[in-house]
């Protein structure tokens, strides 16, 4: 280039200013977008939500997730309120934050600043002052009879929450047992009356929490979201509320948690805070269903990893209890729950397919907390022992401590349809009760165990009997009778029939829940006579259980079943109860010698379904299949 030739000298002046113009763009763009180049300090969501000042833990865990949260340093500036520790996991999108809450911190906003580089986000943390005497409050137990319903099938109180269009599920057929039909928590809310006219004391709802999945999401056992209430239900208000007019009735709340596995769309399974967060393996690994590979002194490894580690469906992915940021959010959510909406007491699923440790130390977690609370455990399997092993202050030599308070107890549920489907002998029939309940000397606490006919997973009782009310009867005289804590699954009242095959059967809809129900079954008016004699027995049984302490709390004394008969009393300080089964077509009389050492002392006794006396200097009458419920007079 010939820069003394002045046309190629202007060129080049020309080409170099553009050049300088071009850079200097350059630099006012980036200047101009810099604000949208730097990182931005994402926080998606932050659990627990919320959180108390006085709670006996001071340790508090958050759970903090947004788009590589854990670049970010965290500070805080609250009277009382340490941070401990910032915790970072696989995930660049999560952090747990340690915090200290010493008794000395005020109800406020705890303010978190974050800072990335040059840029701060605070973020607002509510801290609040606990309300009500959770923590003293008796729970629900054996002075209880518990209701339990599927919020889905019992009542559709509020048809503007049957479709919610942001969820995954979005379809509404009655006509299929699969999918939603409408159900909700204002439903329940609608017929506490009906519950509590029953004689029923505490209601369980299945799980209400999220359950956001493509289908099959009804039954609430697939949770998407520990913290919310499925928008199908209601809201978390909505569900506080209910707890509250529950309350106001005399009703307590039973919340139904999930501990074991959770449902495929949880917005923290799709995106994992490390890679043991949930049980995987390179092929689908299902759990073999035993619970005895668990106290088996004879039991495989393999056995054992299977039963804990393998996944209870394949649409349900298997939480590793072990991960400890899992466990305290667990644990932390439970406890959320009650100082949230005051409940009165958990049932927990799938109990022993969940890590035992973990489940121990949950436990002891909430009772620090709330001392007096009640949790039973669902443990599907074939032996007292088994059952023994896992309730708390086991008397089983070499059994850990699950600090669990209570059993659903299915070993007496399986005797009962014994009982009633087979003749005596020395073994089966009415001896099958007789043999179930005297191994009670396994159990530290008996009468915490949640005794029941039938659920959402097992056929119907009045099905199991044969469609027959007098079995149906003796049933229902005998749960209401014998120790433990009753509780009765919806419908069960007005005959709902059905084998569980599959389980859907026996979630069929309350008749009267929905508008335009051609009939309403919640009231005297929609009954068959059949369904009205069952539900008055019920609601009988029900109300005299709840106005007598004997048959709540009283002693359980039982006698050798003779003569296809099984006599027991329930007996305190100030009262006796008299209770006869007879099994077999035909009348026949009970001799009452074999009984003096609870009848004496008393002249006679009232039937307490009839109303009629009983002569106590001749032999009781007995009708074929038949229950006898005779309170004792002086
Ligand atoms: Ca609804």
């Amino acid at each position: 280039m010939n820069f003394s030739n002045p046309v190629f000298a202007g060129c080049f002046i020309y080409i170099l200013n553009m050049k300088k113009l071009l850079f200097f763009c350059f630099l006012i763009c980036c200047s101009f977008f810099k604000g949208f180049c730097i990182d931005k300090i994402e926080i998606t969501r932050v659990d627990p939500p919320n959180w108390w000042v006085g709670m006996k833990e001071s340790r508090l865990q958050l759970c903090v997730y947004g788009k590589n949260i854990s670049n970010s340093v965290l500070s805080i500036n609250y009277q009382g309120v340490t941070l401990i520790k910032v915790n970072k996991v696989e995930n660049p999108d999560y952090i747990f934050v340690d915090l200290d809450i010493a008794s000395i911190a005020q109800p406020g906003t705890l303010d978190i600043l974050f800072t990335l580089g040059k840029e701060h986000r605070t973020y607002k943390y509510q801290l609040l002052k606990r309300t009500g005497n959770k923590d003293s409050k008796p729970s629900y137990g054996p002075n209880d009879f518990v209701y339990m319903l599927m919020p889905d099938r019992f009542s559709n109180g509020d048809p503007g929450n049957d479709i919610v269009k942001t969820c995954n599920e979005t379809q509404l057929n009655r006509d299929s047992m699969f999918y939603r039909h409408g159900g909700d928590i204002q439903g329940v809310i609608n017929h506490l009356d009906y519950i509590k006219d029953l004689g029923a004391t505490a209601v369980w709802l299945t799980p209400v929490q999220e359950n956001n999945e493509p289908r099959t999401s009804y039954h609430g056992y697939a949770i998407t979201d520990h913290y919310r209430i499925d928008p199908r239900f209601g809201t978390n208000e909505l569900y506080t509320q209910f707890v509250n007019d529950a309350h106001d009735k005399g009703l307590k709340v039973i919340m139904d948690m999930v501990y074991n596995h959770v449902g495929t769309q949880h917005w923290f399974i799709k995106s994992l805070p490390s890679q043991d967060w949930i049980h995987q393996s390179d092929t689908f690994f299902q759990t073999n269903y035993r619970v005895t590979a668990l106290m088996d002194p004879h039991a495989s490894e393999f056995d054992k990893h299977k039963m804990t580690d393998g996944w209870f469906v394949k649409f349900m992915p298997d939480l590793n209890q072990k991960n400890p940021f899992l466990a305290r959010y667990l644990i932390q959510n439970s406890i959320w729950w009650i100082e949230s909406t005051g409940i009165d007491g958990f049932r927990i699923d799938t109990y022993a397919y969940s890590d035992l440790q973990f489940m121990s130390n949950l436990m002891a977690a909430v009772k620090k907390e709330y001392p007096q609370f009640n949790a039973v455990g669902e443990l599907w399997d074939h032996s007292v022992a088994y059952q023994a092993y896992m309730m708390q202050h086991s008397k089983i030599l070499g059994a850990p401590e699950s600090n669990l308070p209570g059993l659903i107890d299915f070993q007496l549920c399986f005797a009962v349809s014994e009982a009633l489907n087979k003749p005596m002998d020395w073994t089966d029939g009415l001896t099958k009760i007789y043999y179930t309940l005297s191994q009670d000397f396994l159990y530290a606490e008996p009468d915490k165990n949640l005794t029941f006919l039938d659920n959402h997973d097992l056929s119907r009782f009045y099905s199991v009997v044969g469609e027959d009310l007098r079995k149906f009867k003796m049933g229902i005289g005998f749960l209401l009778t014998t120790r433990g804590t009753p509780c009765i699954y919806y419908g069960t009242e007005i005959l709902m029939k059905n084998f569980s095959d599959p389980d859907g059967k026996v979630r069929e809809d309350f008749a009267g829940g929905w508008a335009g129900d051609k009939l309403n079954k919640f009231t005297d008016a929609g009954r068959t006579p059949a369904e009205q004699d069952a539900f008055s027995f019920v609601k009988k049984l029900g109300q005299y259980r709840r106005e007598h302490e004997v048959l709540r709390t009283g002693a359980l004394t039982q006698f050798v079943p003779e003569n296809d008969t099984y006599v027991y009393f329930r007996s305190n300080q100030t009262s006796t109860v008299m209770v006869i089964m007879h099994y077999g077509d035909k009348a026949q009389k009970l001799v009452l010698d074999r009984y003096h050492e609870k009848l004496a002392g008393y002249a006679k006794g009232v039937d307490i379904v009839s109303g009629n006396e009983v002569s106590l200097n001749s032999p009781v009458e007995l009708q074929g299949f038949s229950i006898r419920v005779i309170e004792l007079k002086k």
